[in-house]
């Protein structure tokens, strides 16, 4: 039983290791995906008794179906502590951030082609920087506080500094709400305030964020310090398979033909024209929806209102901390980001290299001889992860003029990420740290037993698992209706 006496599909799992023992998962990759929140899943499931598509009010069926799609919509509002007065518009679309995202820049870009320019913080994943780069005439890089590898949040004066400078053409300030690489949180309600007094609005990447923390779309409820925008991906919440999200200021999209068209947003069509409809969010959702994932979502989101995003937080911190001192009383590992949760807010990211070990042989060994799920990589945040390795990479003191380089840093270009959910535990934490503390005191002998591929994927030399000996769903698909199927319809 967890903390929060919640359950979630995939904290029982077991594998076997290279050493021949059979162990349970630890699963610390929860700012990629988040497990399933059981009790969530089955709402969708137990909908699916009543599924229909929506766009309907003629049956039973259908009725059901757009109660709970609205229902959904509303738990939005609800989490972000919103009234229902239709100033804010949720819309549900793709399966993640990115979406939204996408949409946001090319939105705002439309809305003021004058004002060229964007502002994009130098921490962003690649989902909140790229269409940016797309949409904006310009996009120009906030710098961060402090020096790498300790960078720390957003850099206040420099960002205001770009605003003065650039005066009249700042479109948009984009930035995380927290970092997916080192959990670095952003002071989004005083960015807000920033880009306000300067005419320029704030589109929010709060992907790394909702699950972790309260969100308030203005801290104090004034309007200055209000985020025009947020975006988020139900994956990351405890509810794979939901939509992506976005939280807008319904003046924003307002007048401005969507992205899409299609059914279930026109008020009506002939062979010259077509007219959209005004009502959010339908003008926004052309086509049909992702029902269950969108009913999925609001149960997570009801569940997390009930529980109070602040407990979840305080909890988090305690572990989080915990993490941060064991790995910093390492000598050989190196944090990334300020490490000090005093000076800078972070949530449940922390990313860390180990001396003179890549970054791939690590996350290989922890997974392989430990069961701990870690990710590896530069994260889609290639700019950011650059900037904080600059110092080590500096100290390969490679010749970059030969064209071995490039190949000589890319194993060294990356780190190794734990993140943390509701479910994570000490023992999930305390695995990591033996993992750790053991390829630490053998780095030989590990490294003798893997060879790196071309990617930078490092494989056991002779312990391998083919994915479908653990998984394979038409073997699922036999156990549960092989008879069914042979007997019943292809007699
Ligand atoms: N922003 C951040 C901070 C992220 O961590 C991610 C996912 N790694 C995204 C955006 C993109 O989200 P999605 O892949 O769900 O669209």
């Amino acid at each position: 039983m967890n903390r929060f006496f919640l359950h979630f599909s995939g904290l029982d799992t077991c594998y076997r290791l290279a050493d021949g023992r059979e162990a349970r998962r630890h699963y610390l990759d929860s700012a990629a995906s988040t497990l399933a929140m059981n009790c969530a899943r089955q709402v969708a499931d137990e909908l699916l008794r009543h599924y229909a598509n929506t766009h309907s009010q003629a049956h039973f069926s259908a009725r059901i179906v757009n109660y709970v799609y609205d229902w959904a919509h509303r738990q939005v509002l609800d989490f972000f502590g919103l009234n229902h007065s239709g100033h804010h518009v949720v819309c549900f679309a793709g399966t993640g951030s990115t979406t939204g995202l996408n949409r946001l820049a090319r939105a705002l870009a439309t809305r003021r082609p004058e004002r060229d320019i964007v502002l994009v913080s130098l921490m962003e994943h690649h989902a909140n920087d790229l269409p940016h780069r797309k949409q904006a005439g310009q996009v120009i890089h906030i710098p961060l506080m402090g020096q790498a590898p300790a960078l720390g949040a957003v850099d206040l004066a420099a960002l205001e500094r770009l605003l003065e400078h650039y005066r009249g053409r700042v479109n948009y300030v984009a930035v995380s709400a927290a970092s997916n690489v080192t959990g670095i949180v952003n002071p989004v309600h005083d960015i807000a305030a920033l880009a306000h007094a300067y005419g320029a609005w704030i589109v929010v990447d709060a992907s790394q964020y909702v699950a972790h923390a309260h969100l308030p779309l203005s801290d104090t409820g004034a309007a200055e310090r209000e985020l025009d925008a947020v975006a988020f991906s139900g994956h990351k919440l405890y509810a794979p398979g939901s939509p992506g999200v976005m939280v807008v200021r319904r003046a924003l999209l307002e007048g401005q033909e969507p992205d899409e068209l299609g059914g279930g947003m026109v008020e009506d069509v002939n062979v010259s024209g077509y007219q959209i409809t005004d009502r959010f969010p339908d003008r926004e959702e052309a086509g049909t929806p992702n029902i269950p994932g969108a009913a999925q979502l609001g149960a997570v989101l009801n569940v997390l209102q009930r529980i109070g995003m602040a407990k979840v937080h305080v909890a988090e911190q305690q572990l989080l901390r915990h993490l941060l001192t064991e790995l910093a009383a390492i000598p050989e590992v190196r944090i990334y980001g300020d490490p000090d949760p005093d000076r800078t807010l972070r949530l449940g990211v922390v990313s860390f290299n180990l001396a003179g070990l890549e970054h791939g042989l690590v996350a290989a060994v922890l997974n392989d001889y430990h069961n701990v799920a870690v990710r590896n990589g530069c994260f889609c945040a290639h700019p950011y992860v650059r900037e904080l390795l600059k110092p080590e990479l500096w100290e390969l003191d490679l010749d970059l003029d030969t064209g071995d380089a490039e190949a000589l840093i890319q194993p060294w270009r990356g780190m190794v990420r734990a993140s943390l959910g509701l479910y994570s535990t000490e023992e999930d934490i305390e695995a990591l740290l033996t993992g750790v503390r053991d390829l630490l005191a053998h780095p030989d002998h590990y490294r003798a037993q893997y060879r790196a591929d071309g990617d930078g994927n490092f494989r056991h030399q002779t312990f391998a698992v083919a994915p479908e000996s653990l998984f394979d769903p038409e073997a699922v698909l036999h156990q549960t209706l092989g008879h069914l199927v042979t007997r019943s319809y292809m007699l």
